[in-house]
């Protein structure tokens, strides 16, 4: 008895198991053949946080789906990394943000683009040679393209990383470390990389006001990142309260659904031009 109680359970394991990796399967599939038709990229602003104003966009995937709404890149991102399927995608991601940054500049809005590039993707691709290419092909500007990069991209190849940050620095793009405070970096590591702007993750802004550690924590990320040089940036800003608590503290610029929700291209540009007209 005991045997065959222990072989349904394997194969119980099993069938879960395979569908779950059928299922994943056939997401990645339906990803592959998506790339080049179905995802869009969102613009999210980065504000000067003493005055509101726009200093850059964030480009964020979407993929829209039949019945009108999303799958989050936090669904499908992983699987892209862990098949592979991340390049292609990234590649898409880089040419189209740099084509909305041409967009945009002659739209009057000359503001940066931040590109999220992911572990894999900064290691196994040639992200110098994509931006150059997106750059050249677009008539961009110097400085037109940043790279967000998280510190597991940082610390896992620590030589080849500082390379191909200064090789991007030489193009012109500025380098920010996204989702700060959430890994392991070793600070003194950090201090010798070429970076240009520190992103304090979301989980420490959320409730600044009324939570001493995390305010504890923000001062001292804010003051890490100036005592280096760095633009400082909060994610994750919803309330005026968080707003105000930031500038106070002298942080730079903020991000979040206060200042402006991820949006597409035409209505993110629409909304500057209102501002501007206010
Ligand atoms: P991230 O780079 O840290 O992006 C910020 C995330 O916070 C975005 O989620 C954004 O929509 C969300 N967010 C912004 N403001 C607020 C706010 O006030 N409150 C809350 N609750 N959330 C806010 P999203 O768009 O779902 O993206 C999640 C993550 O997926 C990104 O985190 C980034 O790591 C990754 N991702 C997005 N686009 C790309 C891409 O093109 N390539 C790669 N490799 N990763 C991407
Ligand atoms: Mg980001
Ligand atoms: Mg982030
Ligand atoms: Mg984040």
């Amino acid at each position: 008895h005991a045997a065959r109680d222990e072989g349904s359970v394997i194969a119980w394991f099993d069938t879960t198991v395979s569908s779950r990796l059928a299922e994943r399967l056939r997401l990645a599939g339906r990803i592959h053949s998506a790339i080049d038709t179905e995802f869009e990229l969102y613009y999210q602003p980065i504000c000067h946080a003493s005055d509101g104003t726009p200093a850059a966009l964030e480009a964020l995937l979407r993929w829209p789906q039949a019945d009108g709404s999303f799958i989050p890149p936090g669904e499908f991102i992983q699987l892209c990394e862990d098949t592979g399927l991340i390049l292609a995608l990234g590649r898409w991601v880089i040419r189209a943000a740099a084509q909305a940054q041409r967009r945009l500049a002659d739209a009057g809005w000359p503001l940066p683009i931040a590109v999220n590039v992911s572990a894999v993707q900064f290691f196994n691709s040639d992200l110098v040679a994509e931006f150059a290419r997106a750059t050249q092909e677009f008539g961009l500007e110097r400085g037109a393209l940043q790279v967000e990069l998280t510190e597991s991209s940082l610390m896992r190849k620590p030589a080849q990383a500082k390379q191909t940050m200064q090789r991007l620095h030489e193009q012109g793009v500025c380098i920010s470390l996204d989702d700060f405070g959430t890994g392991y970096s070793n600070m003194s590591y950090l201090q010798h990389l070429p970076l240009d702007i520190l992103k304090i993750d979301r989980s420490f802004v959320s409730d600044v006001e009324t939570n001493p550690r995390n305010a504890s924590i923000c001062r001292a990320l804010l003051s890490l990142g100036h005592s280096m040089g760095l633009t400082v940036i909060a994610e994750g800003v919803e309330t005026p309260g968080q707003h105000q608590w930031l500038a106070a503290h002298g942080c730079d610029q903020v991000q979040g659904y206060l200042l402006g929700r991820p949006s597409p291209l035409v209505e993110v540009i629409a909304r500057l031009e209102t501002a501007e007209a206010t």
